[in-house]
């Protein structure tokens, strides 16, 4: 591997030349972003053409017709928001929120509360049902809350990445039909490499991010919503408060009329288009299946070194595995020593779980046994030297 420290003095010394920028080589093994696949990276290097161009008028219909196939839905209201997986977070909310609507938000970890968070600023009337971290909302508990607050949007998420929790959805959708609640599902930590079935579950809304499973550098978030959403977005008494993320003014470009909103990041589309053709080639469910097999190597492997791991097996996320500090380890400085060392990252832990846990993420192309093996001999060989 070539130079793995990252260097920051970028001017030289002697007459003050900008150099050219040299990246660290790094194995992405933590909570994202993930490394990006090498085709997609090739995509992303080809020169640029016009946001109107007849040909990528024609890419953007072929991306929103991969996400459609990733994500298991017919919704006609499918695109990549410019902006990471937040901005397509903060699309849903804007879009169907309005002061004053009610909305429960489900908090098992950080995404939870940034939920939370977001609809506050859209002057909703949040609630919110919690749940220890490290575990996942029963469907009784929903239920139970729904009855309560009589929400009109419900916002769960389904891999927290904060956590390594997968929310069971069995059931969710239907709740909310029954209540008249539009559901919105956090897919970042899901999308293209664990189970997901938007129309089956009867999810209303739901958006990703661009680096994770799909293997493509941060920069778009996948949004969808479905015709319950889009009725509601019609029938808002005021403007969508949001001008960027504002769907009624996006589809004019995404659908037929193609008129200009903002300029679209085209070389980031060039990249979506070719990470979704890989998962499409590949089969969606045969990345699943990769995605379970590498996780359960993982685990295996970390339960025979003596770790424990943080979540119950039945409710564990293929793409993020939460890995508890032993006593006596410092967890930050093996985390780096990985880093400057051997080049690999793995994540420290977030919020109420920062210095128990670590987080190793094995996401699209970075989800393969020789990551597996990896990691694995690194926990081996070095967690030893940070014992006290
Ligand atoms: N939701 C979840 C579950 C996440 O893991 C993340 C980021 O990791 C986000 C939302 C926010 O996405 P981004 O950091 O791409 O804005």
């Amino acid at each position: 591997m070539a130079t793995t420290k990252a260097n920051s003095s970028f001017i030289k010394n002697s007459d003050k030349t900008v150099l050219p920028i040299s990246v660290p080589e790094r194995l992405l093994l933590g909570p994202g972003p993930s490394n990006s696949h090498p085709s997609v990276l090739k995509a992303l290097s080809l020169q640029p053409v016009g946001h109107l161009d007849p040909f990528y008028i024609n890419l953007m219909a072929e991306v929103q017709g991969l996400l459609r196939q990733v994500w298991k839905t017919n919704n006609r209201l499918t695109l990549p928001m410019s902006g990471t997986g937040s901005a397509a977070m903060e699309a849903t909310l804007a879009n169907i929120l309005e002061p004053g609507d009610s909305v429960l938000v489900g908090i098992k970890g950080y995404f939870g509360n940034r939920l939370a968070d977001m609809a506050s600023r859209y002057q909703a009337n949040v609630n919110k049902i919690e749940k220890k971290w490290g575990e996942a909302f029963t469907l009784e508990e929903i239920e139970e809350a729904i009855i309560k607050f009589k929400p009109s949007v419900l916002a769960l998420v389904h891999a927290e990445t904060s956590t390594g929790v997968c929310q069971p959805m069995q059931g969710i959708g239907d709740l909310c039909r029954k209540y008249d609640c539009l559901l919105i599902l956090d897919t970042v930590t899901s999308l293209g490499s664990i189970p997901l079935y938007l129309d089956d579950w009867k999810v209303d809304l739901a958006y990703s991010c661009s680096q994770k499973g799909l293997s493509c550098p941060p920069g778009l978030g996948p949004f969808t919503m479905n015709e319950r959403a889009e009725e509601k977005l019609n029938n808002r008494n005021s403007k969508v408060p949001n001008w960027y993320l504002d769907v009624s003014l996006l589809n004019k470009y995404w659908g037929s009329d193609r008129v200009y909103h903002h300029t679209a990041p085209v070389n980031m589309n060039f990249g979506i288009r070719e990470a979704l053709r890989l998962i499409v080639e590949e089969g969606i469910e045969n990345s699943w299946n990769r995605h379970k097999r590498n996780a359960l190597e993982l685990w295996n492997g970390l339960e025979k070194l003596g770790l424990e791991l943080y979540v119950e097996e039945k409710l564990r996320l293929p793409t993020l595995t939460t890995v508890k500090i032993p006593e006596g380890i410092n967890g930050k400085d093996f985390t780096l020593h990985l880093l400057n060392e051997h080049g690999v990252e793995i994540g420290g832990g977030l919020g109420d779980l920062a210095g128990k846990v670590w987080r190793i993420g094995l996401m699209g192309y970075n989800s393969k046994t020789e990551n597996v093996e990896k990691v694995l001999n690194l926990f081996e060989t070095e967690l030893p030297k940070f014992k006290s």
